[in-house]
This record gives structure tokens, C-alpha cells and sequence, in this order.
């Protein structure tokens, strides 16, 4: 059995509402086109990702959604801000679209991690515009802040909370968790309070992602496996060939190629999303990969693939270091193998939560500690597996849906599952048995109905926020209904 690379989209530059640039007369890079961006390119983005049961990572540049002007206040601003948050300063003046995305983001949650990419993309002095919001990058040499004590990122983050709470909610969105930096350039340095993670953990953010460069003076500290920065474990996010991918590379040759994010920009998915889709589905053909089913999953399996060994009759998680605990970095972890016609029958200590098998013939089984947070492995545990003829009942089939699985039981007359889903989601559990009641231990996810099929059930939940609510499901069963 393999610890699969887990991989998906990490796409920047959503949130913008014009895509032209204004580089040139000092105005914010954007994406290079006369499109015009409306719903109906989200729509076919998260569908894509919809297709294919994963969560994409999407980064946002939020400025242009700001309603109330936030951007012209004096606080976002000089003298009284160290930059100027936008090219125009205090005379900001901005009018977003009536038809907002906003709210169509926040019911497919489940399919696109809301990402902060950053306020207007850019630093703007002079009317210029210098690349690099989060930090100051010439050509060459490592990224500094913009003022020494880093107040820009404090600014940055201030503004982009204030223009999130013009259509979400605390509870519905607190702060993005996962983050993308504008042009690959953030201030790095863990042991420095001044550098942009340190700042960003403060606001909740503990995932980042950008390319990984070899030129070692740009990112001093950053490895192939990556970077803690104070509490955010940032990895590799490559483009899906050598080249930039900032314009007209829309149709990448396959196959991926093996980083745990795949690059893209919004428009690199407007009228390919077929080829997406294609282009995303040959992952799993991979005995090593897998479609990922979101960011946390993305993390968990590449640091679990460099630390965690299987050996005969176990699984072993010691080596792991325990920072990714004691920040919360890491979560369940999933196996695959190939069964072709057959199907795996799994023994552990850990609990077996997430079950199934995709058109190629390998088997994906999600594996959690229930008693441990997050679902994540300590220590070691007793693993073995067999094959058999005989599909598995009372675990959740996962393979179109993106929640995160934190543990099952099962008792006599009852299965339990731990679980965190972003806001609606429906859970498939192959059974044939009644189902008298279905409860939440969480109140925060409601339980709205359920639907019987074959030889399953379909619970569909409702939760609050964008970033996640986690509950125990329990669903007791009466007799056998099917014979
Ligand atoms: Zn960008």
C-alpha cells in the first residue's frame, strides 16, 4: 500500500472583476485579458472541481468587491499606514457589480477553498506599480518588507478582513486559512516576528503555498518539502510546465506532473474546462497519486509520505515531527492500492472512515485516529489488508466529496463518524440497513434529510462555516431492508 502524493488546483487572481492590466499606467497586474468576468466563470470552475470530488485552492484578490470604500479609509492609507492600499489612495472610489459572487462562493465551499491572495495585488507608490504586495522584491536577492516593522502585512490583512465582512459573516468566514502570495513574493523568516507568516498566523492562516525555486537567495529558508514560519507550513505549487503560466498556456500537456499544487491563474480554466477536467483525471491513473480531496488533505499526505513508514503489520507515525501537531497541520490519512475487480478489506487500530474505488481499480481507504485531533495518526498503530470479493458496508464512500474524515465506529446497532464538512455537503454510506435516526453531536450541522438508494444512504448536512465545522454523526439502524 502507497501514501499517495495528494494533488490539486491552486489558482490565484479570483476576485478580480475587470481582467485587463493597468501595469503600465501604474495600476494593478491582473490577468492580461478583455474578458469579462462574471458568475458564470465560477460556475464552470467549481464545476469542474465538482466533477472530480476535489476541493480547489483558489486565491483571492478581493479590492475590487469592496462596497463601502474601505480602501479610501486613512487607516489603509498614508500617512497613517506605512502604504498606500491601493493606487488611488484616499481617493478610492469603487463600484463592484449588484450581482455579487460572493454568495454563490459560499454554498459551493465545499468545492473551492476561499484563499487570501491579497487587497489590490501590487505595491503602489508614485504611481507605480512595484511587484509584490505581501513584501519588496527587486529581480534578485531575498524579499524585504516594506517598512521594518511589517506594519503593510498587519494593513493588508486589516482591509482584507474589513472587505470579507461586507458579505461574510465571523461565523460564516473568519479569516482564509489557506494563503497564495501575489507574484511568489512574501518576507520569510521563522525566526523573525517582522516576517509576512508571522503576521498571517496572527489573522488564522497556517496553509500556504508558492514555487519552490532553487535559487536559494529568494527564499532562503525554503526547501523542496518546504518552510514552517512561525504557525504556516507552506509547500510547492508549480505551474504545469517549465514556462509562465500567466497567459495563453490554457491547454498544458499531459500528464500533471508530480507537485502537490498544480499552478493556474483564473483564465487559464475560461473555455478548457473539458481539458481540465481530462487533464485532472489522469491523476489517479498514477499508482502514486491521487485527486486530492482538499488543501488539509493535500498537506497531510506530503508530509506523510516523507515520514510515516508501513512495515509488516504496521503503520508507523513516530517519526513525524511534532510541530505539524502542535500547529495542526496534519489530518487523516489516506492509502491506495490496486485491486482491479476485488476490493480491500482493511485491519487497524486505526479507524477505517472512508472507503472506495475508482475506475482504474485502485482502492483509496482513508485511515484516522477517532480519539486524536484531527483525525491524525501518533505513534504506532497495527495495519494489515486483504483482498476480498466483498464491497465494504457502514463506511462512508467518499469518492465525490471533499469534507474531511476524522474517525468511524461502528457499534451494533450504530455508526458513528467524525467528521468536519464545509457548509452543505451530503455524506454516501453503503448500507443495507433502515435508518431510525441520524443525529450531530454538533448543532452548528444540522441534519436535513436523507435518501435512500440500492444499497445506501445519502445524509445531506448543513454546517456555517466556509473554513469548516466538525461534529460526530451518529446513525442508528433498524433491520436489514434490502435481502
Ligand atoms: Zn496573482
Amino acid at each position: 500500500m502507497i501514501i499517495p502524493l495528494a494533488q490539486t488546483l491552486a489558482t490565484d487572481d479570483l476576485g478580480w472583476v475587470l481582467a485587463e492590466n493597468e501595469y503600465e499606467k501604474g495600476g494593478p497586474h491582473r490577468l492580461h485579458s478583455n474578458h469579462k468576468i462574471t458568475k458564470d466563470d465560477y460556475i464552470k470552475y467549481i464545476n469542474i472541481a465538482k466533477a472530480l470530488g476535489t476541493r480547489f485552492l483558489g486565491g483571492f484578490v478581493i479590492g475590487e468587491w469592496d462596497r463601502e470604500n474601505t480602501c479610501a479609509k486613512a487607516c489603509y492609507n498614508k500617512p497613517e499606514s506605512p502604504i498606500d492600499i491601493t493606487e488611488k489612495g484616499k481617493d478610492w472610489n469603487n463600484i463592484p457589480p449588484k450581482d455579487s459572487v460572493f454568495d454563490y462562493i459560499k454554498e459551493n465551499a465545499a468545492y473551492l477553498d476561499f484563499g487570501l491572495h491579497g487587497v489590490r495585488h501590487g505595491h503602489y507608490e508614485e504611481g507605480k506599480n512595484i511587484t509584490g504586495e505581501w513584501a519588496y522584491r527587486l529581480k534578485e536577492g531575498a524579499p524585504t518588507p516594506w517598512d521594518p516593522e511589517n506594519k503593510t502585512s498587519f494593513v493588508i490583512c486589516d482591509c482584507f478582513k474589513e472587505i470579507l465582512r461586507q458579505y461574510y459573516t465571523e461565523e460564516e468566514m473568519p479569516f482564509p486559512e489557506s494563503f497564495i502570495p501575489p507574484s511568489h513574493v512574501l518576507y520569510t523568516d521563522p525566526e523573525s516576528d517582522v516576517s509576512t507568516c508571522a503576521v498571517l498566523s496572527k489573522y488564522g492562516v497556517k496553509y500556504a503555498t508558492l514555487r519552490y525555486t532553487t535559487k536559494n537567495e529568494i527564499m532562503p529558508h525554503f526547501t523542496k518539502f518546504g518552510l514552517f514560519d512561525h504557525n504556516v507550513f507552506m509547500i510547492d505549487r508549480r505551474p504545469p510546465r517549465e514556462v509562465s503560466f500567466d497567459k495563453d498556456s490554457c491547454k498544458p500537456p499531459l500528464p500533471p506532473r508530480p507537485y502537490p499544487f498544480i499552478e493556474t491563474h483564473f483564465n487559464n480554466l475560461w473555455g478548457v474546462e473539458e481539458y481540465w477536467k481530462k487533464y485532472l483525471s489522469l491523476i489517479n491513473l498514477f499508482p502514486t497519486r491521487m485527486i486530492a480531496k482538499n488543501t488539509e488533505n493535500v498537506f497531510s499526505q506530503w508530509i506523510y509520505r516523507k515520514y510515516v513508514k508501513i512495515s509488516r503489520g504496521y503503520i508507523d507515525f513516530s517519526q513525524v515531527p511534532q510541530e505539524f501537531y502542535d500547529k495542526n497541520i496534519v489530518s487523516n490519512l489516506v492509502l491506495k492500492t490496486f485491486v482491479g475487480p476485488f476490493h480491500l478489506k482493511i485491519n487497524s487500530e486505526l479507524s477505517v472512515c472512508g472507503y472506495y474505488k475508482d475506475k482504474f481499480g485502485y482502492a483509496y481507504v482513508t485511515l484516522a485516529d477517532m480519539n486524536e485531533p484531527m483525525g491524525r495518526g501518533v505513534g504506532k498503530y497495527k495495519l494489515s489488508c486483504k483482498l476480498t470479493t466483498k464491497k465494504p458496508y457502514d463506511i462512508p464512500d467518499n469518492s465525490r466529496d471533499t469534507y474531511c474524515l476524522y474517525g468511524g465506529e461502528e457499534c451494533e446497532s450504530c455508526v458513528k463518524i467524525r467528521l468536519k464538512i464545509y457548509r452543505g455537503q451530503s455524506i454516501t454510506i453503503p448500507t443495507k440497513r433502515e435508518i431510525i435516526k441520524v443525529e450531530s453531536s454538533n448543532p452548528q450541522v444540522k441534519i436535513e434529510e436523507y435518501e435512500f438508494g440500492k444499497d445506501f444512504v445519502k445524509i445531506y448536512l448543513s454546517g456555517v462555516s466556509m473554513i469548516g465545522d466538525e461534529t460526530i454523526i451518529t446513525i442508528n439502524e433498524g433491520k436489514c431492508r434490502v435481502v
